[in-house]
């Protein structure tokens, strides 16, 4: 049985990106070296780009068990005072909270479970304890995938692409051939998973706590749990370090004892900062930490391999439909490099704020974060370059690029957020009635690339709603987007990245003419231009 896609790895990069193909109708085998999920938290926050991800894969209905919003992440020196804080609003630019504490596994189990629909529908086929051996690559495009099973049987598998998402280690990165770059920022920290007896409140909720005796990190870790992280000190063994009496010894100091917690799991994980310096070879592709891994200090490492599985999910789906040729596969690595790598920077600037042990040094970085020198936020980083509307060769200003906010709407007798009521996919947002902007073709290529079209109506304009189809902005944000661009038209990405906005007809023209070229898609070409509508 030949699947249109091979996956290897069932973390969250792999079931995310598996589900989404699943769901567009492909046939998709994962590969999963161990029989069971892994029962221990890595990551414990993701924001809010990647919670409306995860509900238009239908988890929302399961947020509520996994995790639960953060309003503030703090980072204080030791002598307690704020050195930094990050405020996040209980429902951000996404339309969801901007920074939600999760439990890692319940977010595994809940996309294992929207996984089973797609697995009954003979979608999706998921191959537990089976690891990943070797590729072999066709004359006629094929990919064969050889595995082997806990007991040593060795299956082969065929496919058309293959997409490692096998982690820190792994084996498809080697088969790709490139080598990774190491950004040069590591160090040792304990991690310590904690169950608490009872509900109990710590002040602050969400920390960094700088100070260069032990630097710390305090977070929620999803409903009743939390997580403590230690950094290894210099003259101080791993061995030292990753013992239970340490870690009881080092929770003491926030009061939390075996009397009132449980040691879920204790362990010394080496942050790293690296990047693969090849994404795709042929038919060979990498996503989430197979490509690139980073210190937690942004909390974004899964994030960024969720937006990976995103990214290529819309690609690989018009590829395979044969309504794009392979070259727009190459706008993944060159998209999600460059924005990974700025996440990395941004990771590796917030772990030199922490991993400092030297007294003299903490002074002289508590005087510069106290005098305003700080680095950005995690949060809502634009595309800067690929598949975006480019003026003159470079890529045009911001909203392009930039990701589409998200808001509640209501069109017809539904009313939720956009992505809930609309749909997901393409999407022409205008101001106007789209009968009287668009020609017959440009109407034709929107139908042909998937994309809805939408005319944004404010809720106390007099007709609002009354033409069907037509969509009410009943939290303000669509229009005052538009606005703020002094734009008529926004084209939006399967990604929620701007593609461009315009501000007439021609630039309309423009921006659908260079989505079609940079699509290399075979559907019918829009005009040129059209001059009667200038
Ligand atoms: C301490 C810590 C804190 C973190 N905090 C955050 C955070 O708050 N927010 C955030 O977004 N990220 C965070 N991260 C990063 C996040 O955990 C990772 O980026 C994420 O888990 C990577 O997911 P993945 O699916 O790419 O890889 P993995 O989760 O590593 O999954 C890879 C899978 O591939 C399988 N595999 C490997 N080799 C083979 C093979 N040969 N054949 C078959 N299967 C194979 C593995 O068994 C595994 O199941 C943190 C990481 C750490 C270590």
């Amino acid at each position: 049985m030949s699947a249109d896609v091979l996956v290897v790895g069932y973390g969250p990069v792999g079931q995310v990106l598996s589900i989404m193909l699943a769901r567009q109708g492909w046939s998709v085998t994962v590969v999963e070296r161990w029989e069971n999920p892994y029962p221990m938290p890595r990551a414990t926050v993701f924001d809010g780009e990647t919670a409306r991800t995860l509900a238009c894969l239908g988890l929302d209905s399961a947020f509520a068990g996994i995790g639960e919003p953060v309003d503030a992440y703090d980072w204080r020196n030791a002598a307690g005072r704020t050195l930094l804080r990050m405020d996040f609003a209980p429902v951000g630019a996404s339309g969801w909270p901007d920074a939600t504490a999760f439990h890692q596994p319940a977010l595994e189990a809940a996309l294992a479970a929207r996984a089973t629909e797609l697995q009954e529908r003979g979608l999706l086929r998921v191959l537990r304890g089976h690891a990943a051996e070797a590729v072999t690559e066709s004359a006629d495009g094929g990919v064969t995938l050889a595995a082997v099973t806990a007991d040593g049987e060795r299956v082969t598998l065929d496919g058309s692409w293959l997409v490692g998402c096998d982690g820190a280690n792994s084996v498809v990165r080697g088969w790709l051939g490139g080598d990774v770059t190491d950004l040069g920022f590591s160090h040792d920290w304990l991690l310590c998973d904690v169950v608490l007896d009872r509900p109990r409140v710590f002040e602050p909720a969400n920390a960094q706590l700088c100070d260069p005796v032990r630097p710390t990190t305090v977070v929620g870790s999803g409903p009743g749990r939390r997580r403590w992280e230690f950094m290894r000190l210099p003259g101080e063994t791993v061995e030292e370090l990753d013992r239970p009496e340490t870690a009881w010894q080092l929770l003491g100091r926030s009061g939390v004892t075996p009397q009132d917690a449980t040691l879920a799991r204790h362990t010394v994980y080496t942050f790293q900062a690296a990047v693969a310096d090849t994404w795709r070879r042929g038919r060979l592709l990498l996503a989430g930490d197979a490509a690139h891994s980073m210190p937690p200090f942004a909390g974004a490492g899964m994030c960024s391999g969720i937006r990976d599985a995103l990214n290529l999910s819309w690609k690989l789906d018009r590829v395979l439909r044969g309504d794009s040729d392979e070259r727009l596969l190459d706008t993944y690595e060159a998209e999600r490099r460059s924005h990974v790598l700025r996440t990395i920077e941004l990771s590796v600037q917030l772990g030199r704020i922490v991993c400092v042990t030297d007294e003299e040094e903490a002074a002289r970085r508590d005087a510069a974060l106290l005098a305003g020198r700080t680095p950005g936020r995690p949060l809502a980083q634009p595309l800067r370059e690929g598949l975006l509307h480019r003026t003159v060769g470079t890529v045009a200003a911001l909203p392009t690029g930039a990701l589409v906010p998200q808001g509640r709407v209501a069109r017809d007798r539904e009313t939720g957020l956009f992505d809930q009521v609309v749909g997901t996919g393409f999407v022409f947002l205008t101001t106007e009635d789209p009968a009287g902007v668009l020609t017959a073709e440009q109407t034709a290529f929107l139908t042909a690339i998937g994309a809805h079209v939408v005319r944004v109506v404010a809720e106390d304009s007099d007709s609002a709603g009354q033409a069907s189809g037509e969509v009410v902005d009943l939290d303000k944000v669509y229009l005052p987007f538009l606005a703020a661009a002094r734009a008529r038209f926004a084209l939006v990405r399967p990604d929620f990245h701007v593609f461009g906005v315009g501000r007439n007809t021609r630039e309309l023209t423009m921006l659908l003419a260079e989505l079609k070229a940079g699509l290399a898609a075979r559907v019918p070409e829009p005009e040129v231009d059209h001059p009667s509508r200038h």
